[in-house]
């Protein structure tokens, strides 16, 4: 056994062999393809450092950290435009011109996707003013240098005011999932930048540092079981009602046949469906009295942590942020829409930046689950408790 954990992941609908079973022969390989895709690589994000909660501290001012935006001519053609703007009616990023953005992009590249908000994120995503592209392929997760008070403050915040750790038996299942969901994506950006890693800054060296990943990961097993339970949870959201239907329409014929065949693929796997079918009954949440108040409290604590990615003073880690907590919203927003799997098909729209960080979100839980299966066995593992 790679990494020495086996059995059932805790509250979670499969054991741990079956996860990086299905991670290594389903999952990881077609994800890898997907996010190359055009419609998968394209996220439409608001980058502006807007903190809600205290003022811009100014912490980053790294190289590593800076986004770089799509120059126009990068675009897929349906996203441009026929005629070009006026210059004051562009949208510029940081007063740089190639990240300029044409706002009416969305209604006329994809058609067929509706604009609505997401309840469980702060971002209002109907409102396009501010929101620039970027090409996730040019802008990996990894290490920036992003570290400090700043790094902590956020962290703090999140877990201290948004989703505590109750002592066992103390919390309700929903308070453990918003816990257990947010450390397990925790993991994976600790795992993203112990994986890549500047190793040697003379020499603009990158590479995998396993002490790190060993020293905030590894040595705390709640962190990877913690992991182990996010992933679950973004292919059972994956539902093909809407999913399959959606367009998937870039303007290449030929890559966008490519990123329906995926997903088809993706959907529709048997092994997939079967294996791991939901990472908890959600039926059984949200019931009882309380109920109603216990998801709107609990609505309201991942909407306060979506708004804390706003205060991060890292722009690259911003933006992964923005598209992780999107994305996990978006699970939620899936599997928690209404009661039961056939009511949800019916009523549920996504917005196709939704789909997107879904998807791409997945893949970064994907590679972090398979960093561990790969390298926990070959690192000393000194276990401490949390
Ligand atoms: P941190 O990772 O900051 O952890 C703070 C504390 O949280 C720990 O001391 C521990 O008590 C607790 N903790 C740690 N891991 C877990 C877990 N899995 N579950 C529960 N509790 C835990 N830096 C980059 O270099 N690249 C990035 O792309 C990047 N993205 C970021 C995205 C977000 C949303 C945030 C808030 C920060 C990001 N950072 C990024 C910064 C990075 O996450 C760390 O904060 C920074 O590297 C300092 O690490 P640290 O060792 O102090 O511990």
């Amino acid at each position: 056994d790679a990494h020495k954990f086996s059995g059932m992941v805790e509250d979670c609908c499969c054991d741990y062999e079956t996860v990086d079973h299905l991670n290594n022969e389903v999952l990881h390989p077609f994800l890898q393809e997907l996010v190359k895709t055009p419609f998968f690589r394209y996220f439409k994000v608001k980058l502006w450092c807007d903190c809600p909660f205290w003022p811009d501290d100014g912490m980053c001012r790294l190289r590593d950290c800076s986004v770089c935006e799509c120059p126009e001519n990068e675009f897929p053609e349906s996203f441009k435009k026929p005629h070009r703007l006026p210059f004051d009616d562009l949208v510029c990023q940081e007063g740089k011109p190639e990240a300029a953005v044409d706002r009416t992009v969305d209604t006329k590249a994809f058609r067929g996707w509706t604009v609505i908000d997401n309840p469980w994120t702060n971002d209002d995503e109907t409102d396009n003013a501010e929101m620039t592209y970027v090409n996730l392929q040019l802008n990996p997760e990894r290490y920036t240098g992003y570290t400090g008070p700043s790094a902590r403050r956020i962290w703090d915040a999140v877990y201290s005011e948004n989703c505590p750790k109750y002592p066992s038996g103390e919390s309700c299942q929903e308070e453990r999932i918003l816990y257990k969901l947010i450390s397990g994506l925790h993991s994976s950006i600790s795992i993203h930048i112990a994986a890549d890693y500047l190793l040697d800054e003379a020499k603009n060296l990158w590479g995998p540092n396993l002490t790190l990943m060993h020293d905030r990961v590894l040595k705390y097993p709640d962190r990877v079981r913690n992991l182990y339970f996010t992933f679950p949870l973004c292919p059972a959201s994956c539902d093909e009602n809407y999913l399959e239907q959606a367009e998937y329409d870039t303007g290449n014929p030929n890559k966008d046949l490519t990123t329906q065949s995926l997903m088809r693929q993706l959907l529709y796997n048997p092994k997939l469906q079967a294996a791991c079918p939901l990472p908890f009954d959600e039926a059984k949440l949200w019931k009882g009295q309380s109920g109603p108040e216990l998801k709107q409290k609990i609505q309201n604590q991942f909407r306060n942590i979506s708004a804390l990615m706003d205060c991060i003073g890292c722009e690259k880690c911003r933006l992964w942020g923005k598209l992780q907590v999107l994305g996990l919203g978006t699970a939620l927003k899936i599997l928690f829409s209404v009661d039961g799997k056939e009511a949800v098909s019916h009523t549920l729209q996504l917005q196709r930046n939704e789909v997107i960080a879904l998807l791409n979100l997945l893949n970064r839980l994907s590679e972090s689950v398979r960093f561990i299966h790969e390298t926990g066995s070959s690192v000393d593992t000194n276990i401490e408790g949390e």
